[in-house]
C-alpha cells in the first residue's frame, strides 16, 4: 500500500482549486496522462524546459531592443483604430522620463484596456521590446500592473510546454497549487552526498524549479534539476537492484534444454543461421542453463533476424519443460510474430498460443486455461500478457522484442508471472551502454553484427514531392514486374485523425491509378481489417500497402522491395531507417524513395543525408544523436511512455553509474529497506511509480 503521506500528490488534478472538468480533460492531454485523470504528481514532474527572466527593469532610453523588461511608465494616451477599421491595432502611449513607448494591441475591446491603462495613470508593464520604424513597442505586453501590486510580477515566469486550451499563466498558477500540496517528506537521499553534490532537498528542488528566483534552474548543471534527476535515477536503479537480487536470491532454477526441439527447428528453417545469431543463441542456451537469473539484451539493427534467435531460445525454455512467453508492441506485429513462428515450431511438433487484447471469448478462454495448466508451452502477444487475468503454470522465459515500446512497469509486470523468470529483451536501437544501464541496470548483452546473407543494399533517393508523378510511373513500371510496395504517410500533427485522413487521401488517389491492388492500413482501423489488409499484402493480393507508421516497428514482408516514405523531412532518423529496414529483407533488390518537401530546413538536409549514405543502424543512431537527443534515440517521444520525466539522459549520463552505485551499497547494508532511509527511500519508489519493486523486498 502507497503510504498516506504521499496521498495528496497521487490526487487527480481535478482536486485542485481552479481546475475544472475541461481543464482536467487539457491536463491530461498535456501530461500524457494514462486514461483518467493527470494527477497532482504528473503537473509536478512536468517541469518547465526555461524561464522569462523579468527583473530587468530599465529606463525606457535604456531597454534593450529584443529583450524581455520591466518598465515603469505613465500612460500618456490611448489611440484606437481609426473607424471603420476594427481590424487595425489599438496603441497606447506610455513614458518615463527618458523616453516613450507605443504599446500595441490587436483586437482587443476597448473597455478593457481603459480599464488595464487607464489614462495618467502608473504601470507597470513587462514584455519584449521591439524597435518598430525607429520607434520602440511593445506588442501585447505580457503583464500589465499596478505599481501597488508589484509584487504580483514573479522575477523569473517558469516556460512550460503546453497544449491547446491552457494558459502560460494558468499552468503557472495551477503548479503552484500544487505545489502547495507537496508534503514534507524525510530525506532518502544520503546526507553527505547531498551536501558534496550540492543538491537542495528535494521540495526545495520542486519549488526552485517550479517557482524559479532567478534563471539558475534551468542551466544543464542546475543542483535542483540534477537532484530531481538524481531521485528519478535512483528510485530506477533501486528498482533495477531489487529485481536481480531477488533473482539471485531465488535462482537456482537452471533450464537445461536436450536440443530435441531446438534441433528440428534448425531442421526446419529455410536458412542456415548467421554467426551471430549462433553465438547469440549459445549465450542465451548458457544464461538458461545457469542457476543465475538471465537479463540479457538482443541488440541487433532492423532486418538482423532477431526473432528466429526468440524462437530458439523460447524452444530451449520448452525442452527443459517450462514456458516461454513472447510479448510484442503491437497488436500487428504479435499476430506476424505468431503467424510466423508457429509453422517452425509446428516443425518440432509444439504449438504456440496467441494472445492480444483482440482475442477474446472462447478461444481466448481455452488459451488461457491451457497456459494456466501448463498445456500450452508457447505463447506470442501484447500487453495483454501480463493482465491480471493471465497465469501462466511454469513461465520460465519472458521475450520482450522491441524493449524500448514499453515502460519499467511493464518489464516487471511479464517478468512476475513466474518465478525467476529468465528475461530476454530484443531492440532494434543501438542502445549506448549508459542507456542499457539506466535501464535495465547491469545485463549482459548479445549483438547480431551482421545482417543474413545475400542482402544487396537499398538504393536509397531523395525525390522532392513535386516529381511525384515521376515517382508513380516508377513505381507502374516495377509493379508491371511484380514488385510490392509500401507507401507511408506521415504524422501530420499530434492528431491521429489527421494523419488517417492522409493516409485515406493517399489510398484514394494511388486506387484510381493502380485500382484495387492498392491497400491501406492505419492506426484508427479496427483490429480485423488491419490484419487483412496486412495478410492481403502479405499474400500478393495487394501490390502497394499505404500505411501511417504502424508498420514501423518490425513488420516482415521479404517480397516487398520499395518503399515510398511521403514528407521523409517530418520523420526523424530513427524512425526513418526502421521503415527503410522494411525492404531489403529477400535477395531482390530493394529500394527506398525518400518524397520531401522542397526546401528542406538544414537539419532535415542533414537527416536526409544520412539515410542516403548509410544504411548501418549504429551509425545512423550516432548521427541522429548529434542532430537530437538520446530520447528521440529510443523512441521514447514517439511511443508517449517515456522512462524518464526529470533525467535527461544526454546531461544526467554521469548521474547513472552514480545511482547504480548507491542502489547497490544500500541493499547491501539494508536489503529489506527497513532502516530509516530504507522507509525514505520505500517513499522514492512509490514516488517514481517503481513500487512494483516493493512487492520483490515483501516477497522476498
Ligand atoms: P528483426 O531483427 O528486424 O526482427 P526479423 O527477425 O524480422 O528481423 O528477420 C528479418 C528477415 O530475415 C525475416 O524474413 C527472417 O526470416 C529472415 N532471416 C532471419 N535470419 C536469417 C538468416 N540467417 N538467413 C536468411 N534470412 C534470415
Ligand atoms: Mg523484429
Amino acid at each position: 500500500m502507497r503510504p498516506p503521506i504521499l496521498d495528496p500528490l497521487f490526487a487527480p488534478l481535478s482536486a485542485l482549486p481552479g481546475v475544472g472538468p475541461r481543464t482536467a480533460q487539457l491536463f491530461a492531454r498535456l501530461l500524457d496522462a494514462a486514461p483518467g485523470e493527470a494527477r497532482v504528481l504528473d503537473l509536478l514532474f512536468h517541469l518547465p524546459h526555461t524561464g522569462i527572466d523579468r527583473r530587468a527593469r530599465p529606463t525606457i532610453a535604456d531597454a534593450v531592443p529584443g529583450e524581455v523588461v520591466t518598465l515603469t511608465v505613465r500612460v500618456t494616451a490611448h489611440r484606437p483604430p481609426p473607424p471603420g477599421r476594427s481590424r487595425a491595432p489599438y496603441r497606447v502611449l506610455v513614458e518615463d522620463e527618458t523616453g516613450d513607448v507605443t504599446l500595441v494591441f490587436f483586437s482587443m475591446v476597448q473597455t478593457r484596456l481603459d480599464k488595464m491603462l487607464p489614462l495618467g495613470a502608473e504601470r507597470l508593464v513587462s514584455g519584449r521590446i521591439e524597435l518598430w520604424d525607429g520607434r520602440r513597442q511593445m506588442v501585447h505586453p505580457d503583464r500589465v500592473l499596478d505599481p501597488a501590486e508589484a509584487e504580483k510580477l514573479p522575477p523569473v515566469e517558469p516556460v512550460y510546454g503546453l497544449t491547446e486550451g491552457l494558459s502560460a499563466r494558468y499552468v503557472t498558477r495551477i503548479a503552484g497549487a500544487a505545489l502547495d500540496r507537496l508534503p514534507e517528506l524525510p530525506e532518502w537521499q544520503d546526507a553527505a552526498w547531498l551536501r558534496r553534490a550540492g543538491f537542495p532537498v528535494f521540495g526545495e528542488a520542486m519549488r526552485g524549479v517550479h517557482q524559479p528566483a532567478d534563471m539558475t534552474p534551468f542551466l544543464p548543471e542546475a543542483p535542483a534539476r540534477r537532484r530531481l534527476a538524481y531521485d528519478e535515477l535512483l528510485a530506477t536503479q533501486l528498482a533495477l537492484a531489487l529485481m536481480r537480487a531477488q533473482g539471485r536470491r531465488k535462482a537456482g532454477r537452471s533450464i537445461a534444454g536436450d536440443g530435441r526441439l531446438t534441433g528440428a527447428i534448425r531442421a526446419a528453417l529455410p536458412f542456415a543461421l548467421t554467426a551471430s545469431q549462433e553465438k547469440a543463441v549459445a549465450d542465451i542456451a548458457g544464461d538458461l542453463a545457469s542457476p543465475h537469473r538471465m537479463v540479457r539484451l538482443l541488440q541487433g539493427d532492423v532486418g538482423s533476424g532477431k526473432t528466429v534467435v526468440a524462437l530458439m531460445a523460447m524452444a530451449s525454455a520448452a525442452e527443459g519443460g517450462r514456458q516461454a512467453a513472447l510479448m510484442a508492441p503491437t497488436e500487428i506485429l504479435a499476430r506476424q510474430h505468431h503467424a510466423r513462428l508457429a509453422p517452425l515450431a509446428a516443425a518440432a511438433g509444439i504449438e504456440v498460443g496467441l494472445l492480444t487484447g483482440r482475442d477474446k471469448g472462447a478461444e481466448r478462454a481455452e488459451t488461457l486455461a491451457r497456459l494456466a495448466s501448463g498445456d500450452l508451452k508457447l505463447v506470442v502477444g501484447t500487453h495483454a500478457l501480463f493482465q491480471e487475468a493471465v497465469a501462466f503454470a511454469d513461465l520460465g522465459l519472458a521475450v520482450i522484442d522491441e524493449q524500448h515500446r514499453f515502460g519499467v512497469h511493464q518489464r516487471f509486470a511479464l517478468g512476475r508471472k513466474g518465478e525467476a523468470v529468465d528475461l530476454l529483451v530484443m531492440t532494434a536501437t543501438p542502445i549506448p551502454r549508459s542507456l542499457v544501464l539506466s535501464y535495465f541496470g547491469d545485463m549482459d548483452v548479445s549483438l547480431l553484427t551482421e545482417k543474413p546473407a545475400g542482402r544487396r543494399p537499398i538504393d536509397t533517393r531523395a525525390v522532392p514531392l513535386d516529381r511525384m508523378d515521376d515517382v508513380v510511373a516508377g513505381l507502374q513500371r516495377a509493379l508491371a514486374g511484380g514488385a510490392r510496395a509500401y507507401w507511408v504517410c506521415p504524422l501530420v500533427a499530434e492528431s491521429e485523425t489527421l494523419d488517417v485522413a492522409a493516409a485515406e487521401e493517399r489510398h484514394a488517389v494511388l486506387r484510381q491509378i493502380f485500382g484495387d491492388t492498392v491497400g491501406l492500413v492505419h492506426g484508427k482501423m479496427p483490429g480485423r481489417d488491419k490484419d487483412a489488409a496486412m495478410a492481403a499484402f502479405q499474400r500478393g493480393e495487394t501490390k502497394i500497402l499505404v500505411a501511417t507508421t504502424v508498420i514501423e516497428v518490425g513488420v516482415d514482408v521479404p517480397e516487398a522491395t520499395i518503399m515510398v516514405i511521403e514528407h521523409a523531412e517530418r520523420f526523424g532518423l530513427a524512425q526513418l531507417h526502421q521503415l527503410r529496414g522494411r525492404v531489403g529483407r529477400g535477395a531482390a533488390q530493394s529500394s527506398c524513395v525518400l518524397l520531401y518537401k522542397a526546401p528542406l530546413g538544414e537539419v532535415a538536409k542533414a537527416r536526409l543525408g544520412v539515410i542516403r549514405a548509410t544504411e548501418d543502424g549504429f551509425r545512423i543512431a550516432e548521427e541522429d544523436l548529434k542532430l537530437r537527443g538520446e530520447g528521440e534515440i529510443l523512441g521514447t517521444r514517439q511511443s508517449g511512455a517515456p522512462d524518464f520525466k526529470l533525467a535527461q539522459l544526454a546531461l544526467d549520463a554521469d548521474l547513472i553509474a552514480a545511482a547504480r552505485d548507491d542502489a547497490r551499497l544500500i541493499l547491501e547494508r539494508d536489503p529489506k529497506l527497513t532502516s530509516p532511509r530504507g522507509e525514505a527511500l520505500r517513499l522514492l519508489l512509490y514516488l517514481f511509480e517503481r513500487d512494483e519493486a516493493i512487492r520483490l523486498v515483501r516477497a522476498g
